[in-house]
This record gives structure tokens, C-alpha cells and sequence, in this order.
């Protein structure tokens, strides 16, 4: 089980791995966007981060809910709404829980996906973020059926996110700002994939 303080421990550890991928991320968009992700990325988690303090107190689905509004009011690029709504459509997801466990964490996962879907009106496929998410929560999901544990679980997540990174080299770019390459955007990772994959990894390090 997960607790606030767990949570908020997770939530400086992504600002921390934001922050030492910044020029990583930022190289990746250089070569199919504008060059941003990185940055956009590390200020969001440190804005977190700065008020990581004030939501210890708060119930789970009020630090998600928070970090969401943090993120999509924070960051300029589409990844900050768009991460943004994932947050905080996980933090309406679990609620006033103090407590959360891995069902909890796959059930948010889901509905910060569809958050995704719908607010970048994008699918799996597009080359985005998606493409490490959507293959993460099904290996997840596939994992706890057969009853793993909970680190085989986040540990198949991560595999499945890192695959679905590599699986972004080929697509053809629907979506963002990588649209614009069109056939140009074959051979490169996503950023916004590539940046999802971090963060779940380091959930899946607290554990
Ligand atoms: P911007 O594209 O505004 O510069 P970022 O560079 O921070 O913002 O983020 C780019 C990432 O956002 C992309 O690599 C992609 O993963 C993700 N992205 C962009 N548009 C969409 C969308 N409509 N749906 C899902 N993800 C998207
Ligand atoms: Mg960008």
C-alpha cells in the first residue's frame, strides 16, 4: 500500500529524474517538435515539487488532483495539459483514499489515459505519449490477472513503456507538433513516450 507521504516521496522523485533528463527529453523534441519537452517537463515537477510540502496533508486524490491543475497551469507545451488531465482525472479516479494500492494505481493509470484521449483528441498509434502508456497499463493489467506481485507488475509496466518508446520510432506522427513532419518523423522515439517511460520507472524504483 502507498500511502500520502509514499506518494509525495514518488512525486519528488519524478521531478528529480525530470530534471536529470531535461537535455535528454529537450534533444528528442529538438529533432521532431520545438525543442521544449525537457524544459517543459523539469519546470512542471519542480513547480510540484515546490508544494509538495502543503499536499502531504491532503487525501490521494487531492495530491493527484493537485499536481494536475499544477501541471497544466504551469507548463506551456501540450504535454503540461496533457499530463495535467491525466493527473487529475487519476486523482478523481481514487479519492479521499489515504491509502492506495496497485488497483487503485491501474484504475487511475486508466482514466488518465482516456483524460488523454480526449483532451488531445488522439488514439494508440499516433506516436505519443499514448504508445508507452496504453502497452504499460495492458502488461500491468495482463501481469495482476495472473496474479503477480506487485513489483512483477510495475517491473512488466516498465518493460511494456520502454518497448512501446522503441515501437514509436517508425510511426508517422498524427499528433502534436510532430504532425507537422509528417514522413520526417519515422525514425525517431517520442519525447512525450520517452518521458512517461521515466516516470513510471520511478514509481516502480519506490517499490
Ligand atoms: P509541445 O508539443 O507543445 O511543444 P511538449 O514538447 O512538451 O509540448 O510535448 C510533446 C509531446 O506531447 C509529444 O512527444 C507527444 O508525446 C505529446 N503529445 C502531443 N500532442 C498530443 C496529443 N494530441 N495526444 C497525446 N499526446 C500528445
Ligand atoms: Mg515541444
Amino acid at each position: 500500500m502507498t500511502d500520502q507521504k509514499k506518494v509525495i516521496e514518488i512525486l519528488c522523485a519524478i521531478t528529480k529524474v525530470m530534471e536529470e533528463n531535461k537535455e535528454f527529453l529537450t534533444d528528442l523534441d529538438n529533432v521532431i517538435g520545438d525543442g521544449d519537452h525537457g524544459i517543459n517537463m523539469a519546470r512542471g515537477f519542480a513547480e510540484v515539487e515546490k508544494q509538495a510540502e502543503g499536499l502531504a496533508q491532503k487525501d490521494i486524490g487531492n495530491i493527484l488532483k493537485s499536481v494536475g491543475m499544477t501541471l497544466v497551469s504551469k507548463v506551456g507545451g501540450s504535454s503540461g495539459p496533457l499530463y495535467g488531465t491525466a493527473f487529475m482525472k487519476a486523482g478523481m479516479l481514487i479519492g479521499d483514499k489515504a491509502e492506495i494500492g496497485i488497483e487503485d494505481f491501474l484504475g487511475g493509470l486508466d482514466a488518465g489515459i482516456e483524460g488523454i484521449k480526449a483532451r488531445g483528441k488522439s488514439t494508440a498509434g499516433e506516436k505519443t505519449m499514448l504508445d508507452a502508456m496504453i502497452p504499460a497499463l495492458d502488461a500491468m493489467k495482463e501481469k495482476q490477472a495472473a496474479g503477480a506481485s506487485v513489483k512483477e507488475i510495475l517491473d512488466a509496466g516498465v518493460a511494456a513503456a520502454q518497448a512501446g518508446v522503441e515501437a514509436t520510432k517508425p510511426m508517422v506522427a498524427t499528433k502534436g507538433r510532430a504532425s507537422y513532419l509528417g514522413e520526417r518523423s519515422v525514425g525517431h522515439q517520442d519525447p512525450g513516450a520517452t518521458s512517461f517511460a521515466l516516470l513510471l520507472a520511478e514509481i516502480a524504483k519506490a517499490y
